[in-house]
């Protein structure tokens, strides 16, 4: 059911129940906005959006506010402007004066909106909240005084990924954002994830910095720096930095990682690559000696915390092997460069992931380390800036070494869904002999929060499942759990279609940004030449030369982990 609406003096076409903010956006027309986000239902609490409305005496907020037949809206009146300057400029009475130092100026709604809106002078000044920076998370950092209680935060963690880490702490006047007890973030319900920091308007949530740490590698001269990263990572620097799209951005992102210091840049593909042959064993393994079923993923850090911490009875059904980044990791510090005559110790190994949780991953590990630092996409992209890289100018690093060999089946693991659907290309070959005659499983892709599909192998038929968004998970344990027994693996993706929406990955990706990375990852897959974990030559060299086979003791030593940390 459609109608007319007036904005701005222009007829419009409105549709019936929705939101004026909705209608506005349709037509082109932006207002500024601060607690709304797109997906939840809004709460209309900040008034940023709010517009004039003949024959009402109060400004409406346009997000929690449906375009109704008779309306006729004013979206930028001098009444609309004024309410929104002043609402800003409260908010900026509390606000620190450090943009110059902060680690979102450029990126900070507050600012962009204080540009918008022309404020050039603090016009109130309250005492400085000076409150303490909490650092207690090796993930993530959160600075309250930076907060504008927006709540944005509160509602990702608590809708979408279901753990509800932070919330409203105190009352009234006096009440702020933090977490349970006032503890900080290292507490068991934060997964890490990083989505938090996504939502932040401004600087209040960030990733806790390692960039210096990896510069100062990078001049140390007693060091043999390497660095890898995965094809999420790159599709997502090429968007940042303008890399023309049909450019060779893998490569061309070595040659600038070649450039800045690094000795070698690998492609996490290879580890997980290597994850696929041990899961797809472990899964023929558990079916045939009737083992606990389904079995989980292992890839996604926060996935494998909130088991051991939150669900522990889950922890004899998830897999044991490491996630990609540390396998690469630990084949390049034993095997690659160890073949080199490279000693470990001397190798300072950096991951670049689209993840913060990988961060807190890596405290875990003992001894010597499989990665030494974790960056994410933001802090290479501030890297490459700081080094002054050139994109335009650079010619890719020719890819034929031993740091370049994978499969695409390695790429999928960027999207949600696509480590199964590597996974899967293994498993049939294993348990057939034989290829699967498509590799593509349509029933894996999309953006839906949780996706199924049915392989037929002979007379058998194996089950898997896909989620994405920590919350989706819930029903599927609940149904496990009530007896449902026809899954042999899920995959579980704590962040809203995997990876490439993760915590690490560049702010402001919109929705059809995001579509544009997933159909990237799948093009690539398209394209490649080996397109199965089983036969990238340099995985069944490891396995040849080094670990014997998939779940062989070896393989067991290196590639996985005992879960006990
Ligand atoms: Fe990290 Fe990916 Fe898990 Fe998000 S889904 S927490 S980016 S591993």
């Amino acid at each position: 059911m459609q109608f007319n609406v007036e904005i701005n003096g222009q007829k419009v076409i409105a549709r019936r129940g929705e939101t004026i903010l909705n209608l506005l956006n349709r037509n082109g027309i932006n207002v500024p906005t601060l607690c709304h986000l797109n997906g939840f239902i809004p709460t209309g609490s900040c008034r940023f959006c709010s517009v004039e409305v003949d024959g009402m005496t109060d400004l409406v907020p346009a997000c929690s506010h449906q375009a109704e037949e008779w309306m006729k809206i004013q979206t930028h009146s001098p009444r609309v402007i004024k309410a929104r300057r002043t609402i800003l400029e409260l908010i900026l009475a509390n606000h620190p004066e450090d943009c110059l130092y902060c680690g979102r100026s450029g990126k900070c709604e507050l600012q962009i909106l204080a540009n918008e809106l022309n404020i050039r002078e603090r016009k109130y000044k309250t005492r400085n909240k000076n409150l303490q920076v909490d650092r207690n998370c090796p993930s993530i950092d959160r600075d309250p005084n930076k907060c504008v209680l927006c709540e944005r935060c509160i509602r990702v963690c608590n809708e979408t990924i279901g753990v509800s880490a932070i919330e409203v702490v105190g009352r009234g006047s006096s009440s702020s954002i933090g977490t349970s007890l006032n503890k900080g973030l290292n507490l068991k319900a934060c997964v890490k994830c990083g989505q938090c920091i996504m939502v932040c308007p401004t600087g209040a949530l960030y990733e806790k910095p390692t960039y210096s740490k990896v510069i100062e590698a990078l001049s140390n001269p007693e060091l043999y720096p390497v660095i890898q990263f995965s094809p999420t990572v790159a599709v997502s620097v090429a968007e940042e930095t303008g890399i023309k799209s049909g450019k060779d951005v893998v490569n061309l992102l070595r040659k600038a990682m070649m450039n800045i210091g690094f000795k070698q840049a690998y492609d996490t593909s290879l580890g997980a690559d290597l994850m696929i042959q041990e899961i797809a064993e472990e899964l023929n393994h558990r079916i045939i000696s009737k083992n606990t079923l389904p079995l989980f993923t292992s890839c996604c850090p926060s996935w494998v915390k909130y088991v051991k911490d939150l669900k522990p009875e889950l922890q004899d059904r998830l897999a044991t092997v490491k996630s990609p980044h540390l396998i690469t990791g630990n084949v390049i510090k034993n095997y690659l460069l160890a073949k080199s005559g490279i000693p470990a110790e001397k190798v300072f190994s950096v991951s670049v992931m689209p993840c913060t949780s990988k961060k807190y991953e890596i405290t875990l590990q003992q001894n010597i380390k499989d990665v030494d630092a974790v960056i994410t996409t933001r802090e290479l992209i501030r890297i490459i800036r700081f080094f002054g890289i050139d994109f335009s100018v650079l010619e890719p690093e020719p890819s034929y070494s031993s740091s370049t060999i994978r499969s695409s089946a390695g790429v999928l693991f960027g999207t949600a869904g696509g480590a199964l659907e590597g996974i899967i290309r293994s498993f049939y070959y294993q348990v057939s002999g034989q290829e699967m005659t498509n590799y593509k499983i349509l029933e894996l892709r999309g953006m839906k929060g949780r996706k199924e599909y049915k392989l037929k192998i002979g007379k058998s038929v194996y089950g898997f499942a896909s989620v994405s968004g920590l919350s989706n998970v819930k029903s599927l344990l609940d149904e496990i759990q009530s007896g449902r027994s026809d899954l042999h693996l899920v995959e579980v993706m704590v962040c809203p279609n995997g990876c490439i929406n993760g915590g690490g990955q560049p702010f402001d990706a919109s929705e059809k940004s995001i579509r544009s990375r997933i159909k990237m990852l799948y093009d690539t897959d398209e394209a490649e030449f080996i397109r199965v974990a089983h036969k990238n030559p340099l995985v069944n060299e490891l396995y040849d030369q080094w670990l014997g086979k998939p779940g062989s003791e070896k393989s067991n030593q290196f590639l996985h982990t005992d879960l006990s940390n």
